[in-house]
């Protein structure tokens, strides 16, 4: 079956979430993939940063496959051996002691709220968010997000959030009540236009969490796990969370998130006062193990930060060649943005169209930047490959 009917069929059956590629995909291996039609991609949006360490990475693969053979879901009623090697792992490379399994990026984030609010003292309930930032779909992440466009229709919003103007600390100060238990960022906004927060601000941002008892939640489900050239984004700022919240690159493509936090605060939550049935699932656990212990084999995020710089050179290169449409790079490590000009950013969809024609796959962030998000193992010649379609598609632009 061709694309075509699969599609027709798709759009018979799903309810109406998606602006999707026109293409269903059969395979991937590595940083390609295959449609239905046989036609290839050299894919530089990895499942929107999932796919970290390719698609059908043979180690995954094989750590799916042998716990798929041993035991697939338990609850979380029972011990598992997955579920406690990937809780291990993660406070060895990180700041946190404790750790609360789920399956998406936007649980994670629930759970790092309800944990501020249940830790915080009495009638302190309100998150201070950023402006631009995004932090899930259910409702409390979707309140939590700082884009309007995302609450229209969904009315009333969950009390208890509100938002900050990106870049300016006295406006967060001016949020700050005696209701306030949280500040949540991500240390990068990848959703709104891979835009990095400033390390300065950051800072700022912990001082006042300090001087106010506030805890610190860093949404580092799209920057965490290598995407950014460290294990988590934070490392490179010098500024330490409280809670931090893990997803995409988590399983490589299976479902699973992570909240980690310290231990002291981790003690508020007690057995009943939040819970998951599939939150670390086996399966999906054991699979990020195997990511984890492939993220942190020597040399691996030197690696990831060698092809960004590269990366990013390039794409420097096409601002140089091409003003009209691209004015600036930013992001780090292997997530990276090319800002377009007002001009360009009229045209941002019409270019995503273009490359996809042509087997690449990249997406319009936040409808100013043109993202990159590639599987960590790219190539150096794929970055070049890319970037020589990228070169003809704006070339062709009129
Ligand atoms: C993708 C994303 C989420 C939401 O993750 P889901 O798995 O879709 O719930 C939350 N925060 C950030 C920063 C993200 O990039």
């Amino acid at each position: 079956m061709k694309n075509t009917e699969w599609i027709e069929r798709g759009e018979q059956v799903f309810a109406n979430t998606y602006t999707r590629f026109p293409a269903a995909i059969l395979r991937g291996e590595g940083c390609r993939l295959w449609d239905a039609n046989g036609k290839e991609y050299l894919d530089f949006l990895a499942g929107i940063a999932v796919c970290a360490l390719g698609h059908c990475h043979p180690a995954i693969t094989a750590a799916i496959r042998s716990q798929a053979n041993d035991l697939v879901h338990v609850s979380n009623l029972f011990y598992t051996k997955p579920q406690i090697e990937l809780a291990e792992l993660l406070v060895q490379n990180s700041f946190a002691d404790r750790i609360f399994l789920a399956n998406s990026g936007a649980e994670a984030n629930e759970a790092a709220i309800k944990l501020a609010r249940i830790h915080s003292t009495p009638g302190k309930f309100e998150v201070i968010s950023l402006l631009g930032s995004f932090h899930g779909r259910t409702l409390a992440t979707v309140a939590a997000t700082g884009q309007p466009r995302f609450h229209q229709g969904f009315e009333p919003m969950p009390a208890g959030f509100v938002h900050a103007e990106f870049g300016d600390i006295a406006a967060i100060e001016a949020l700050i009540g005696p209701q306030t238990c949280a500040i949540l960022c991500e240390p990068l906004q990848g959703e709104s236009g891979v835009r990095p927060l400033d390390t300065d601000y950051l800072q700022q941002i912990r001082t006042l969490c300090d001087r106010h008892q506030l805890l610190l939640i860093f949404d580092e489900v799209q920057t965490g796990l290598g995407r950014t050239g460290t294990l988590f984004a934070h490392e490179q700022l010098g500024v330490t969370p409280d809670i931090m919240t893990l997803a995409k690159a988590l399983g490589n493509g299976l479902p699973i998130s992570a909240m980690l936090t310290r231990k002291e605060i981790a003690a508020s939550f007690t057995p009943g006062t939040h819970a998951s049935t599939f939150g670390g699932n086996p399966v999906a656990a054991a699979a990020a193990t195997e990511v984890l212990h492939t993220l942190l084999a020597p040399g691996f995020l030197e690696s990831v930060q060698e092809k960004g710089a590269y990366f990013s050179a390039q794409l420097e290169q096409l601002t140089e060649n091409f003003p009209r449409w691209a004015a600036a790079v930013r992001g780090r490590g292997l997530l990276l943005g090319l800002v377009l000009t007002e001009e360009g950013i009229g045209r941002g969809s019409e270019i995503v169209e273009l490359m996809f024609a042509k087997g690449m796959i990249i997406n319009f962030a936040g409808n100013r930047v043109l993202r990159f998000a590639p599987p960590l193992i790219v190539s150096k010649n794929e970055i070049d490959v890319l970037i020589q379609e990228l070169s003809l598609v704006l070339a062709e632009l009129t």
